[in-house]
């Protein structure tokens, strides 16, 4: 039944025609609104900005499947992997509401007699919020609520490949009570309305994710400080990944290969968590890439509308020939095993361009398809002659985000906690996926500046603290005299 109910979802759900028609001057306009609309969000009660993300999760629980229908069609995302960006969504509406609570309420510091110390926290301000296409309705909506039950104002920019999901999302989070002024939704290009937006001298605050190219001239764009700006801007920046599994001689194979093929191709390798480099450790090198070429080889290639479809189509035409690109360094760069053929006719039926899943073998770790982010089905398999050598090739990366190992040698995976230095380390499963509360999200390095989405310290972020320290030894209070 549920799976009727999904696909009548797909069938029948249009995207929301949105164009990226938004200009500077739209977004000077919306930033003035929302700054204007600063004081009175700020200042209403915490429970009742936290009731507006509980709304907003029923009500997209209540209209999972056809979120999730949106984004297949938006995005090309297939059945699974776009009900768990709608899921996620929900999960971060549901955990940061709770979270916020602790940061509202004065906490008193120590006990000492005559005095009360107390710290809490503030917004900062007017917040713009620049999103990618990956996720487009979770990182979005992170960010978003994030920005929001913190009590700054918000100015959502999404990604110009999906603005229709974004906008179902402010439309949803306006209807659960989140004043007009204090969210805003304005769509178009990243050049223009998000270069003016982080730039504008009253945004306070920049919640980014997206490329490591963009993100670094945000950083610096931010440092810049306009005549009259009253204060230094705080950037939250999530980037790009060049991520590594390690297969150890001892590991379990049957387990290692379905968690690397779902970790490479999911979604078409376009999760920043994605795993571009397996390395392989000595003798477990061949039979782990007869069993992963072998496993690939069986991913279905097709329409994203279709349950049984793996693989659907990447996002444009752009990354198409990036990726396309890629795969002809790396025939260079090492042996080419395999690329999945795409279906005749797929791409004319889905409107999309397809890239199919493909490895190479034999890769040097400095090559350059083992080294730049590809954001596409494009896996390097690297080999280490132990695991010194493995550990060393997968912390080589200026990008620093996730990384998994298989092994079954305790003392290799005790080795991997200390030394595989990245934000999201997965032992003995796949490396994608990560869960909202279970496995905070984010890394370091390249990968980004700012503590894990979904984690304890990341609406810390959003907000300033303050202290005040009162000596409360009576000298007598006079509350009648002026
Ligand atoms: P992108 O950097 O091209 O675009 C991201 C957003 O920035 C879009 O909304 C875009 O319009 C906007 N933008 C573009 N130029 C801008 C400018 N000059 N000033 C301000 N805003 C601008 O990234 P993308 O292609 O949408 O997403 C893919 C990238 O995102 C990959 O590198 C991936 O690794 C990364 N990513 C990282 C995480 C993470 O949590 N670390 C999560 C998802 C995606």
């Amino acid at each position: 039944a549920q799976r009727d109910a999904f696909a009548g979802a797909v069938a029948r759900t249009p995207v929301p025609q949105v164009a990226n028609s938004g200009t500077a001057d739209d977004a000077r306009r919306a930033v003035a609104t929302a700054h204007k609309a600063f004081e009175a969000w700020r200042d209403t009660e915490y429970p009742t900005r936290a009731a507006v993300l509980v709304a907003a999760a029923n009500e997209m629980r209540a209209r999972r499947d056809e979120l999730s229908a949106v984004i297949v069609r938006e995005s090309g995302k297939v059945w699974r992997e776009a009900d768990a960006d709608v899921c996620e969504a929900i999960d971060f509406c549901e955990y940061y509401a709770r979270e916020g609570a602790r940061l509202f309420a004065a906490e008193r510091l120590g006990q000492f007699v005559g005095e009360l110390d107390e710290q809490w926290y503030q917004p900062r301000g007017v917040a713009a919020v620049i999103a990618p296409w990956n996720f487009p309705l979770a990182i979005c909506c992170g960010m978003t609520v994030a920005a929001l039950v913190t009590g700054n104002t918000v100015v959502v920019k999404p990604a110009e490949q999906t603005p229709g999901i974004a906008r179902m999302m402010c439309e949803i989070l306006w209807k659960a009570g989140a004043p007009k002024d204090a969210l805003q939704f304005l769509a178009g290009p990243g050049e223009t309305v998000g270069a003016t937006l982080v730039r504008d001298p009253r945004v306070a605050l920049i919640a980014f994710t997206g490329s490591k190219a963009v993100g670094l001239d945000i950083v610096q764009a931010s440092g810049v400080v306009a005549p009259g700006q009253e204060f230094v801007k705080k950037v939250v920046c999530e980037m790009g990944g060049k991520n590594a599994i390690i297969v150890d001689t001892s590991a379990d194979l049957d387990e290692a290969v379905l968690a690397v093929r779902q970790s490479a191709f999911g979604f078409c390798g376009q999760k920043c968590s994605a795993c571009s480099r397996v390395i392989v450790v000595g003798s477990a090198y061949e039979p782990f890439l007869h069993r992963l070429v072998g496993a690939t080889r069986a991913l279905v290639v097709g329409d994203p509308s279709n349950p049984s479809t793996d693989i659907g189509p990447v996002i444009d035409e752009e990354a198409a020939r990036k990726i396309r690109s890629y795969i002809e360094i790396g025939k260079g760069e090492g042996r080419h095993e395999l690329t999945l053929d795409i279906p005749a006719g797929l791409e004319a039926k889905v409107g999309k361009p397809f890239v199919g899943p493909s490895i190479f073998s034999g890769i040097g770790p400095d090559a350059r398809i083992a080294r730049e982010e590809i954001f596409g089905p494009v896996l390097s398999v690297i080999p280490a002659k132990d695991f010194d050598d493995a550990l060393a090739i997968a912390n080589a990366p200026e990008y620093k985000l996730t990384g998994g190992v298989f092994s079954r040698k305790p003392a290799n995976l005790a080795r991997a906690r200390r030394e595989f230095r990245v934000g999201n380390l997965y032992l003995n499963r796949g490396i994608t996926g990560a869960l909202v509360g279970r496995q905070p999200f984010g890394g370091f390095g390249m990968s980004g500046i700012g503590s894990k989405a979904g984690g304890r310290d990341y609406l810390l972020q959003f907000v300033e603290p303050r202290a005040v320290c009162e000596n409360t030894m009576r000298r007598g209070f006079a509350p009648g005299l002026e």
